[in-house]
């Protein structure tokens, strides 16, 4: 209950900023939204987008599960969150950025690379298969390198796999392909505390936030 009591003192503390001061952003937001931006994180608890880059409400529309992923595009009967998510934030919202957040230590990853993956669960495991073909690429060019060097890799590698999925969605990929929508790749580094993001150029991960200078303070 503990939790819970900090919760109800949490959103008092929202409530006297945005309800109780002179303040319209909702006032404007109740008619509606207009983010500009998706943002695909995953449901770890410590790679909550809104506080990663300190933005207000209305200002980014979220998509969070499991390994940050996307499925690809598919007419199969179902329950598509993923993709009904991706069809209101770009056919109705018409966001113009959409950011695949991944990040260091993800449980979703680590679990699409165990080797009892099947035993972790009935629904985690065919969901994270989503990003096998990163698993197959890290596996074939880092055999020789450490548990945790191969999870990272395959934590990026899968970050592309779901901008590869975003692409076969054929209204996102029209208007990536006539400049509407921009797509992102990021990658929340929480060992040192930096933003990377995937530059098609060098065909890898560079620092667009390095880590912080500790030297300097
Ligand atoms: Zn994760």
């Amino acid at each position: 209950m503990k939790d819970i009591a900090r919760f109800l003192s949490g959103f008092k503390s929202f409530q006297r900023t945005y309800f109780c001061e002179d303040n319209e952003l909702f006032a404007n937001l109740n008619e509606a939204q207009h983010p500009k931006v998706l943002v695909i994180a995953c449901s770890d608890s410590r790679v909550d987008p809104a506080l990663l880059l300190g933005v207000e409400p209305g200002d980014i529309f979220v998509v969070r599960n499991v390994a940050n992923l996307v499925p690809p595009y598919e007419t199969s009967p179902g329950r598509h969150g993923v993709s009904a998510a991706l069809e209101y934030a770009v056919k109705i919202l018409k966001v113009e950025h959409v950011i695949v957040l991944g990040h260091s230590c993800c449980g979703g990853i680590e679990a699409l690379m165990a080797p009892d993956r099947e035993a972790l669960g009935e629904f985690i495991a065919p969901w994270v298969t989503i990003a096998e073909p990163a698993l197959r690429g890290v596996a074939d060019t880092l055999t020789h390198k450490n548990g945790e060097l191969r999870q990272r890799a395959c934590e990026q590698a899968s970050v592309l796999i779901s901008l590869e999925n975003l692409l076969t969605f054929p209204w996102l990929r029209d208007r990536v392909a006539n400049g509407g929508v921009y797509l992102h790749g990021w990658y929340f580094d929480m060992r040192k505390g930096e933003l990377l993001s995937y530059l098609p150029e060098t065909g890898s991960f560079e620092p667009l936030v390095p880590r912080c200078d500790m030297s300097s303070k």
